[in-house]
């Protein structure tokens, strides 16, 4: 193993969407993170394994995809190595986390030197400042920074960010524990909730620049990655994040940059990386690579710096166990552990988890450009057949359901290059005989797509056989 040389720096914005970041120097918006980054390799097709941060962050930490890992729930820890334990030996490894999510009971501290969980939005780069300007010069270090200021816009402390943004604009409202639904707000107010997301991702990229103006770029390697991103689409559900898998939460910026002086080999394969499909898990392999330690074989991620040809048929997998979005826009805790927002939210939770929820898995497998989403429920007994009022109230989707002993599928496929709105589903209308085919024409092989429902476990290649004819 060579000597590492660079520092590696890994700062995750928490709910940072993609057509926010102004990667383009000749963005509009310019942002005056992005524009003090340059030059940098920005990977546009880059995807989440998860639309929320606990299984988000602990795929990008340990290259490890949610369904593979499972963390959906606070109860454990993630139990797998992450990046800090690979960097083990030459590395000085510190954190600063900014979300209650990746608190100590994930276990992620133990991987490193001195781990800093914060709740407010300045303490980490007060922190982060102090880390800096203590480690210059010394060991080589991987720090890993997280910024929850986008994810917190629905909070009272985005009002001081709006003003900066919008000086003379005194509109800004609490959005609070509407967030996940938007109930009440009216119209005229639903129109504002993007502007203020918006200031709170310029106030991040403002504090970012700053934080970059203390890091000696000529060395070290920095990757900016968001967790998931956010959704503001209420006309058809889709706000807030967790509980979809559309791309407006699983697509996400990512970027690399490099020092200038590194391999000109790696220069070439990071550029080249670049028009291929990948996923958050990919960064670690290809930070360790970078950095000239091996990359572990038990991984779903796979490095950056491999040759391009190998990822063409790759199939990349987004999961969540954890929670679903109905078409009320009313978000459910699905598999029994967790809390909602209010009293009266937890208790129409609970009481649909002893009703008609007993399990819920969303999965999404892409194939860029295509995108299967199948959303799965395992429905009581007496619930004998497809009620069209099962069927209402708890799918996006009702087109086509597929049903399979006490589970109902439902299944859409969209073209991402074609359709980035997901609008229309592929499936819709097909028959049970060309299901099979439309969906495996476009993902390349069923028979290793699986569904994990608590408790059973079987493969989309046996529902759609057992799809009902139409
Ligand atoms: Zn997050």
């Amino acid at each position: 193993m060579a000597q590492p040389s660079y520092n590696l720096v890994l700062i995750v914005a928490d709910t940072y969407r993609k057509d926010n970041a102004a990667l383009s120097p000749a963005a509009e918006l310019r942002s005056p993170f992005f524009d003090k980054l340059q030059p940098f390799y920005a990977f546009d097709r880059c995807f989440s394994s998860a639309p929320w941060t606990l299984p988000a962050c602990a795929s990008i930490l340990s290259g490890i995809d949610s369904s593979s890992h499972g963390y959906f729930f606070h109860d454990r820890p993630l139990g797998r190595p992450t990046l800090g334990r690979y960097l083990n030996g030459k590395f000085q490894k510190v954190a600063i986390v900014n979300n209650r999510n990746l608190r100590e009971f994930t276990g992620f501290p133990g991987d490193f030197d001195k781990y800093w969980y914060y709740p407010k939005h300045e303490e980490p780069f007060d922190r982060a400042r102090q880390v800096l300007t203590d480690t210059a010069g010394k060991r080589p270090f991987f720090f890993f920074f997280h910024t929850n200021i986008p994810h917190d816009y629905f909070r009272e402390v985005s009002r001081d960010y709006y003003r900066e943004m919008f000086p003379d604009d005194h509109d800004w409202f609490l959005l609070g524990a509407r967030v996940g639904t938007w109930t009440g707000l009216p119209a005229q107010q639903r129109a504002k909730v993007r502007s203020i997301y918006d200031a709170s991702t310029r106030h991040m990229e403002e504090q970012l620049a700053a934080f970059l103006e203390l890091i000696d770029l000529d060395q070290t390697i920095i990757c900016f990655v968001a967790d998931h991103g956010e959704g503001f689409d209420y006309d058809r559900a889709r706000i807030h994040h967790g509980g979809r898998l559309h791309d407006d939460l699983l697509r996400v910026p990512m970027v690399l940059r490099l020092p200038g002086g590194a391999p000109r080999e790696y220069h070439e394969k990071l550029a080249a990386a670049q028009e291929q499909s990948c996923g958050i898990v990919d960064i670690l392999p290809t930070l360790l690579q970078l950095v000239e330690y091996t990359v572990p074989e038990s991984i779903s991620g796979r490095s950056l710096l491999e040759p391009v040809s190998t990822g063409r048929n790759r199939i990349l997998v987004a999961e969540d166990k954890r929670y679903l979005y109905r078409p009320t826009r009313q978000r459910y805790n699905v598999n029994l552990r967790g809390q909602n927002t209010s009293l009266w939210s937890r208790l129409k939770n609970l009481a649909a988890q002893k009703t008609l929820i007993r399990g819920f898995n969303l999965k999404a497998y892409i194939r860029y450009p295509y995108k299967l989403i199948i959303t799965s429920y395992h429905h009581p007994p007496y619930v004998s057949s497809l009620g069209t009022l099962v069927a209402e109230n708890l799918f996006f989707s009702r087109d086509p359901l597929v049903q399979l002993e006490d589970i109902i599928l439902s299944l859409e496929l969209f073209d991402l290059e074609a359709d980035p709105m997901e609008s229309h589903n592929l499936l819709s209308g097909t028959s049970r005989l060309s299901l099979r085919n439309e969906i495996g024409d476009r993902l390349g092989d069923l028979t290793h797509m699986v569904v994990d429902i608590v408790g059973k476990t079987f493969s989309v290649e046996t529902a759609v056989q057992r799809a009902p004819a139409q």
